[in-house]
């Protein structure tokens, strides 16, 4: 079959709508029909060159969509079904895997940098050259074929265009504060940057029941947003001072745990300067994997323990669907995340205006 897709033919250059191929389901395949994608940073990484993945590529890793057929072995889910696609596929039975650490599996990592499906083959195609897939998903077109365990059913009550964030940027900021961190009642939470990520990190911290959220940004527009989430304090690193503020609510002492989602090393340092000893330190956020991030000494001691975390401890078809009736019951928030709704030929201003940090989420509507 054919359909559209958007695709990056090679870094720095604007994507490029066309129409491209699908291969035959193989027997543990289906075929998704895309409602909503949704932009997010670790594309436009591949667009500034920053993640080297083979190309040509259709990029797309947050979607949601209906299942429109499935491989003659999949008895789940079943077409018809609504689904929010994970970028975890994992074997079940390598070392990662039988250690419960799925985010880890070999299979996973070792066909990830070439950018194929998870049984190695490439699915798509562009006038009979092969097209890779962005982290098993390739979500920036009208349908793609993911394996069977990598679309995960949730109510159909949810609309697309928030069903889809809950399959990377929410998943990865609830699950830090719930799963990483284990938030208890009442600790005393920061979380830095306040993109999809972070702001999804503060309501994971205010489901978690924690005392207080300090959320820290550079912009006075994501703080507003924290604050209408659950923060309960807004500190504006460009003139505060996050680690005053913090130590004024806990006698000196400092946050009981951080959620770092800035990616950028001030806030790695800033992250180990604002914790208490004993607490704990969640990375979340990235920077290009040769760049070296330096810390004061002294900010590392005392017991802290830091996490570096990609998927905030996801385990999809446990935690999607509770994400979606989170969503559905008015306990978590995801309407202020969506800045803008475009079109797939307005995808490369959807990333100019990510890059220029205008929006939290910019997400691609289907009809
Ligand atoms: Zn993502
Ligand atoms: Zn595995």
């Amino acid at each position: 079959m054919k359909f559209r897709a958007a695709v990056l033919h090679r870094s720095h250059e604007p994507i490029v709508t066309e129409e491209v191929e699908a291969a035959d389901l193989a027997p543990t395949d289906v075929l998704v029909r895309i409602g909503a994608t949704s932009l997010c940073h670790t594309d436009l990484e591949v667009i500034e060159g920053q993640l080297a993945y083979p190309m040509p590529i259709v990029l797309g890793h947050e979607a949601a969509g209906t299942v429109e057929r499935v491989g003659s072995a999949v008895a789940h889910p079943r077409p018809g079904d609504r689904v929010v696609l994970s970028w975890n596929p994992h074997c079940g039975h390598c070392f990662y895997c039988d250690h419960g650490q799925p985010i880890l599996c070999e299979t996973y990592l070792a066909l990830g940098p070439k950018a194929v499906q998870f049984d190695g083959e490439t699915k798509l195609s562009l006038r009979g050259a092969p097209l890779h897939h962005m982290m098993y998903i390739a979500s920036f077109g009208e349908y793609c074929i993911v394996p069977a365990q990598s679309a995960v059913v949730v109510p159909k009550e949810i609309p697309f265009d928030r069903a889809c964030l809950i399959g990377c940027g929410v998943m990865t900021g609830v699950g830090a504060a719930t799963r990483v961190a284990r938030i208890p009642y009442g600790a005393v939470v920061m979380v830095i940057g306040c993109g999809a990520v972070g702001l999804s990190a503060v309501q994971g911290a205010r489901l978690a029941g924690a005392g207080a959220i300090v959320a820290v940004d550079l912009d006075d527009k994501k703080l507003a947003l924290a604050r209408e989430l659950g923060a309960t304090e807004t500190v504006n690193a460009s003139h505060g001072d996050p680690v005053a503020a913090v130590k004024a609510l806990t006698r000196g002492r400092g946050a009981d745990c951080i959620l770092e989602a800035a990616g950028d090393p001030r806030a790695f340092r800033l992250s180990a300067e604002a914790v208490r000893p004993g607490g704990q330190i969640v990375w979340l956020g990235k920077v290009n994997v040769d760049r070296e991030v330096a810390f004061r000494w002294g900010s590392l001691m005392g017991e802290k323990r830091i996490v570096r975390s990609s998927y905030g401890g996801a385990r999809p078809r446990r935690d999607f669907p509770m994400l979606a009736r989170a969503y559905l019951s008015g306990d978590l928030k995801l309407d202020p995340l969506i800045s803008r709704r475009i079109r797939l030929d307005e995808i490369n201003e959807g990333f100019a205006a990510l890059k220029r940090g205008e929006i939290v989420r910019a997400v691609v509507m289907f009809d």
